[in-house]
């Protein structure tokens, strides 16, 4: 079942990447939504705590999705050029370039 969940807090982010399942997408209110392997390095604390912490989720958020499928079809996220998450699931026209 597709499932995707907005993560509030440190801890959650860190629990989901000691779990090392399904993939985080950063939402952004100016750039199209991004799709990461949940322990790629360019997941960064500092760039959570601004987003989520300090600036309160208002200029985009970060969210734990199942799969690919679900990233795209929820965010229209694009992939990561840095982490590169697996394409196998979804048609690669959806991320664009
Ligand atoms: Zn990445």
């Amino acid at each position: 079942m597709a499932e995707a969940k907005e993560i509030e807090t440190f801890d959650e982010l860190r629990n989901l990447r000691l779990a090392d399942e399904g993939y985080f997408v950063i939402t952004d209110s100016v750039r199209p939504a991004i799709i990461h392997k949940v322990n790629a390095t360019c997941i960064k604390v500092d760039s959570f705590n601004l987003k989520v912490t300090i600036d309160g989720r208002k200029e985009g958020s970060y969210f734990w999705v199942d799969n690919i499928a679900t990233a795209a079809r929820e965010f229209q996220a694009r992939r990561c050029k840095v982490c590169k998450p697996e394409l196998n699931l979804v048609d690669s026209s959806t991320f664009g370039q």
